[in-house]
Formats: structure tokens, sequence, C-alpha cells
């Protein structure tokens, strides 16, 4: 079932772009752990060299088992092509990259995964890209900070710490007036949320999180929704509108038309991939697949835990501060209604009572939970955001991003609700921090 006929997700991570391999039948996608790929002759290689026919040449630019991956993660987003790289941070640069040059500029949220926040405010300067900020609460903003050198908006679909959902379609519909493609890190809500449905342009995705999900393989995607029409904006995207002279001046919207809408990530193959690397191993492609086969029915537990244990933590007498979708009222109710389906994630950020230090020995308490700085995994894990993932940014940037001392993030796992809450239990009453025995529900 390489074209699945089907849109329900649970069919797709099974069986989409890939059927048995014609040589051995073998079921699983083989690992095709080759750098290179022999040619049928020097008329073929010329052929592959210039595009006028696809195949694998360099494992740098495509392998066997990556493009299983792509397919897949494509058909799951509903998109038209992907490229997996090396990491989520590869995956992030390229997906920007591949619109700017210096002196254009990227209007992205404040709500970003502190890792982003590095790269927009100091890596891309280097390069003379401009990211500014804007506050996502009114979707406005990213009107006011759009002009004729901003490439594309940024944004994730639900970003933590503050787990305010995107207003995906909101910011889509005004990019779309202005000519600007949305790209939307989806890393946190696979599944649940397809952000190509609601308008956005690209999405991208850390697969070393929810779709690799075991915390074995660190990964990263790009899908093209192949809904932009990067030609009627031509000046504002001279990358995919003007000559390539790397490639004998091809113009990417014409060259690639007969192939269909897949200008833009073929460009950031041929030409982002090709230059500056970070290529995703195919062993890390063959486990992020064995990942995703399982990720529509892990999203359902982990959705389904965390509903739990966000309604349990907010009736206990030790913590302040609950935050989870299914917790929140108003705007960000709404939002987390429109466009999350079948669960509203498996983040949850808290606050301790008693404040920074209970946090900490709260941390420090957990039995079951681990203790790392990652998000995603099929195990329960914790972290305290203020002195890890979110040190390299000053108090200030802390603040904007809504990383406050006493903050815990909790990635809620898929193992049984009694035994995740009986840990976070007993490390509530160990860390003295006000909790007293009570009943897993
Ligand atoms: N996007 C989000 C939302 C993340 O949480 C992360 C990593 O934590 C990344 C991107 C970067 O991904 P990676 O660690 O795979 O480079």
């Amino acid at each position: 079932m390489t074209d699945a006929p089907t849109t329900h997700p649970e069919t797709l991570a099974l069986h989409a772009g890939w059927r048995a391999d014609p040589a051995t039948g073998s079921v699983a996608v083989p690992i095709h752990q080759t750098t290179s790929y022999q040619f049928q002759d020097t008329g073929h290689a010329a052929r592959l060299f210039a595009l006028q026919e696809l195949g694998n040449i360099y494992t740098r630019i495509m392998n066997p088992t990556v493009d299983v991956l792509e397919k897949r993660v494509a058909a799951l987003e509903g998109g038209v092509a992907a490229l997996a790289l090396g990491s989520g941070q590869a995956a992030t640069t390229f997906s920007v990259m591949n619109l700017c040059e210096a002196g254009d500029n990227v209007v992205s949220s404040t709500d970003l995964y502190g890792g982003t926040w590095n790269l927009f405010a100091n890596t891309l300067k280097q390069f003379g890209v401009e990211v500014r900020f804007v506050d996502p609460t009114d979707p406005e903003n990213f009107r006011r900070a759009t002009d004729a050198r901003t490439r594309c908006y940024y944004a994730e679909t639900l970003p933590n710490p503050k787990l305010n959902v995107f207003p995906i379609g909101e910011v889509a519909a005004i990019g779309r007036e202005l000519g600007v493609p949305l790209i939307m890190d989806n890393t946190a809500a696979p599944i649940i949320c397809q952000p190509l449905k609601h308008g956005a342009a690209v999405v991208m995705h850390s697969t070393t999180k929810w779709i690799g999900g075991h915390g074995t393989s660190i990964g990263g995607i790009v899908v093209d929704g192949g809904n932009f029409d990067w030609e009627r904006w031509g000046d504002r995207f001279p990358t995919l509108n003007k000559p390539d002279p790397s490639y004998h001046g091809a113009v990417w919207t014409q060259a690639v038309k007969p192939l269909g809408p897949i200008a833009y990530i073929i460009r950031m193959r041929t030409c982002l991939l090709r230059d500056i690397g970070a290529p995703m191993a195919p062993m890390n492609a063959f486990l992020t697949i064995q990942g995703l086969e399982t990720l529509p029915l892990r999203m359902e537990r982990h959705c389904a835990n965390a509903t739990k244990v966000a309604a349990w933590l907010a009736q206990h007498p030790a913590v302040d501060k609950v935050i989870h979708p299914s917790l929140q009222d108003g705007e960000m109710r709404r939002r987390a209604d429109a466009y999350l389906k079948g669960g509203h994630g498996s983040l949850i950020g808290f606050e301790l009572k008693a404040g920074a230090e209970a946090g900490r020995r709260f941390i420090e308490a957990l039995k079951m939970f681990y203790h790392v700085a990652n998000i995603g995994d099929a195990r329960s894990l914790a972290i305290h955001p203020a002195t890890t993932t979110h040190s390299q940014l000053s108090v200030d940037e802390q603040a904007a991003s809504g990383v406050t001392p006493g903050y815990v993030r909790l990635s809620i796992g898929i193992e049984h609700i009694e035994d995740i809450l009986g840990d976070l239990d007993q490390a509530l009453a160990a860390a003295g921090a006000g909790g007293a025995k009570m009943a897993a529900q």
C-alpha cells in the first residue's frame, strides 16, 4: 500500500509508503546501510545528477529506508512530500533557511522550544536573517510585523511550557492574504493535530519525541503541504523563483512542475541537504519507523493519562497551578478544542505551592519518572526547565516563554495510570510539598 487509499492514521502509520521488499519479500522496512548506489551505466548516472530521472545517488541526499519514513509522515500530515534530517533542530533550520537570504526576516511566535529560540535569536542573525518575535495571543501581531522581506511565519502547535494552542487557522489566513507561508512545529501534537488542514504550508517535527517514541534516536522531518502558491508571490521567494546557479539556472517552481507541487521540499533536498548535510541515518530512520507504527495507539494513551494526571494535580493540596489544555477556559480552550482532536497532548506544567526548592526536591524524589531533557517518550519524564532546558535564556526571556522558577514539566507516558499517580504522590510527599497520600484514581 504505497499510495494508501485511506486517511485513517492508524492504517497509514503501518502501511503508507511501503509494501514488502520486491527482491526479498521482507515485510519490515530494510535498513539500507549504504553510502552509495551502483549506477546502471554512465547515461543513468548523468540523468540522475541532472534530475532528469529521480533515483538514489548518495545517502547524504536520499536513502530508501529514510524514504519510507518520509512518505509515511507526509501521509500522516496530509502533505505531498517530506525530508527527514538528523535532528529536529536541523529540520527547523532547513525549513526557514530554504526561503531566506541575508537581509530577509521571519516572524515567529514567542512561544518556542528553548533551542529554537536560541537558533532564531542568535544563530540565524549570524547569517543576516532577522527573526521578529511576536505574542501569538493576538494573531494580528503577525500581520503587524510583516514587511516585503518577510519570508515565513513560524510557530509551535502546542508549545511548552505555556501549552497555549497556537491560532493556526487565523495566522495561516493572514499569511495567505500577504503571501507568507506558515511553518508549524507539530512535534508535541502528532496525530491529534494536522496543521496543513488548517492552512499551514509546511509542518516540521522533532521525530526524537512522540514519533520515535522510545528515546532511541535523534531525528527531524519537514513536510511540504504542497498547498502554497510560491509562484504567485514570486518576488517574496527568490530561492524558489529565481534561476539557481548551482543547478545550471534551474527555477525550482518551474523545474519540478511535472512532479507535482513540491518545489519547496525538492529545493531543500537538492540544495540545502546537498550543501549543508545533516541527513537522517538509515538506522535512525528504521527505529523511527518502528515508533511511528504504534504512534496513533500511543497518542491515545498518552493523552488519556495526561488528562487524568492534570485533573489529579489540580485538586492536590500541594499544587498551586496546573497547566494542561484540558483545564483551560476562554479563548485558549476554544483554540485547544478547534485544533486538537482526540486528546490534549501529554505535556503538563505545574507549580508547587512551596516554591522552587520544593520543585527541585520533588524531581529528585521521583522513582518511576525519569529526570531527563526529553519529552514524548513512552515512559513518563520530568524536568525543571529554569535550571535545564531554558537555562541559556535570560530571566526575562524565560519569563516571556512562560518559565517561572518553580515550574515543573511532566511528559506523561503510557504506563498504568495508578503507577503514574502513585509516583507523583510519593514524590510530592517526600519533597515536603504538602502531599498527603492521595488515592490513585
Ligand atoms: N521542537 C520542539 C518542540 C522540541 O521540543 C525540540 C526538542 O526538544 C526540538 C524542536 C528540537 O528537536 P531535536 O532535539 O530533535 O533537535
